[in-house]
């Protein structure tokens, strides 16, 4: 009987119940104790998304792991990162020592807490409760304490160029079983955050001399805009369906301050990002300004940017992108802290995180009692023929499979059908109409 066998038994419930751990040791005395043999890291990119993948294999055949590991703009620092620092570090550790890896390899680096060592190391943390759930024959969601719903509920979202565009397809997401919808519009004549951008003749033309050719963000337009097209929905929808809006960290803070009190009376279910990380102490103001509620954090990277904001209950949603932190471990904590404090998680969760990304926020939101909303990302064919397992999503809500660990894996002669087809990408290309570059 290999080591895996005797312990599905343990879970199983065979003749060794009763005196666990006991029968922990008899099973494991003899078995050569488990060891991490190899880190791989599988770059693939089957939709839209350079994504990271980082696989971990142990010493007992057929048992590995994956975790997400995606920085979709900067993929090859946080490849190099696993392959050059922690791989080295890794072999040879036992895979079930998580938080003493997770603490350990945070420190190896001295300097910490950037996006590209937080997403190899969630890459890592990732693939090690794979590995546990596997050996305890249970899906994460049970060692984070089981389900407390049986599915995730999903905001969508909807964007349109037109008020009568953006309205149908709100209709349809409705009738497809939606009860949260992000919206976001075009503006008129002018390019903007989550909508395609309209950049007319004109606003090109009132540019001063001198401005290279670019899309037109200014934040005035984008403001009434925004204030317009909530007036519409609300008008033609009603208020049974909760909306979200993403500022994206775009406009200067009194603009977002204006902005959330005029969509006051719209009753949004959150406001995102009304202001950068780099102004997050507007918050504090904000917070006395209004009574929006407020949705923040997917650019953090470091618990100095969120905690003040949880302690404080300037924000009523934390939206961190769980790679970008380090990964599961790390934000299981930052979940159990915002329960403390009232604020509700919406892990970030468009395209930008891979598949086995998503299974991790699922995982973490079935056995969260401060779950909020989790954002949508749909699975294409052929993403769900790299990523066998990958999350189910019916009528508005995201559904586990119970499978051992997270579920999900990486299929890697599929992945190798879709090479990086560029080492990453960049962002920024909307500026104001003097020239200045606009926040992404
Ligand atoms: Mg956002």
């Amino acid at each position: 009987m290999n080591r895996r066998n005797a312990l599905g038994m343990l879970a199983g419930g065979s003749a060794l119940a009763g005196a666990p751990q006991q029968a922990l040791a008899q099973a494991s005395r003899g078995l050569a104790p488990l060891k991490i043999t190899d880190v791989k890291v599988i770059l693939t990119q089957p939709g839209a998304d350079n994504l990271v993948i980082v696989k971990i294999l142990t010493n007992e055949p057929g048992l590995h792991g994956v975790g997400c590991a995606t920085h979709r703009e900067r993929p090859l620092a946080v490849a190099t990162a696993i392959e050059q620092y922690l791989k080295p570090f890794l072999i040879g550790k036992d895979p079930e020592a998580i938080e003493d890896i997770w603490q350990s390899a945070y420190v190896a680096s001295y300097f910490r807490s950037g996006v590209t060592l937080n997403n190899a190391l969630s890459g890592v943390d990732g693939a090690l409760w794979d590995i546990l759930g596997k050996r305890a024959n249970m899906p994460l969601y049970k060692l984070l304490g089981g389900k407390i719903r049986a599915a995730v509920p999903l905001y969508t979202h909807a964007s349109a160029r037109t008020l009568d565009e953006l309205e149908d397809q709100v209709r349809k997401y409705i009738a497809e079983g939606y009860r949260h919808i992000r919206v976001q519009l075009s503006v008129p004549g002018f390019a903007t955050y989550g909508a395609a951008s309209q950049t007319a003749e004109a606003a090109r033309r009132a540019r001063p001399r001198g401005v290279g050719d670019s899309p037109v963000f200014e934040p005035t337009p984008y403001v009434n805009n925004t204030i317009k097209m909530f007036d519409h929905l609300r008008a033609k929808i009603g208020f049974d369906i909760d909306f979200v809006h993403d500022v994206h960290e775009r406009i200067p803070p009194p603009q977002a301050v204006q902005l959330a009190k005029a969509l006051e009376p719209h009753r949004l279910f959150f406001l995102e990002d009304p202001f950068a990380p780099e102004d997050v102490h507007w918050f504090g103001i904000l917070r006395q300004q209004t009574t929006t509620p407020l949705a923040m954090g997917e650019l953090f990277v470091n618990r100095n940017e969120w905690l003040p904001l949880v302690q404080n209950r300037w924000i009523d949603f934390i939206r961190i992108h769980i790679s970008a932190i380090g990964g599961l471990s790390l934000a299981r904590k930052v979940q159990c802290c915002c329960e403390m404090f009232g604020v509700r998680t919406a892990w970030h969760g468009p395209g930008n995180v891979s598949p086995v990304g998503h299974a991790i926020n699922m995982h973490l939101d079935l056995a969260s009692f401060n779950f909020g909303i989790q954002e949508e990302n749909r699975f294409s064919a052929v993403t769900r023929e790299v990523f066998p397992g990958a999350p189910e999503i019916s009528g508005g809500y995201l559904y586990a499979n119970d499978r051992p660990g997270l579920g999900i894996d990486i299929d890697e002669r599929a992945a190798a059908k879709f090479p990086y087809r560029a080492p990453g990408g960049s962002r920024g290309n909307d500026r104001r109409l003097d020239g200045t570059i606009v926040r992404p």
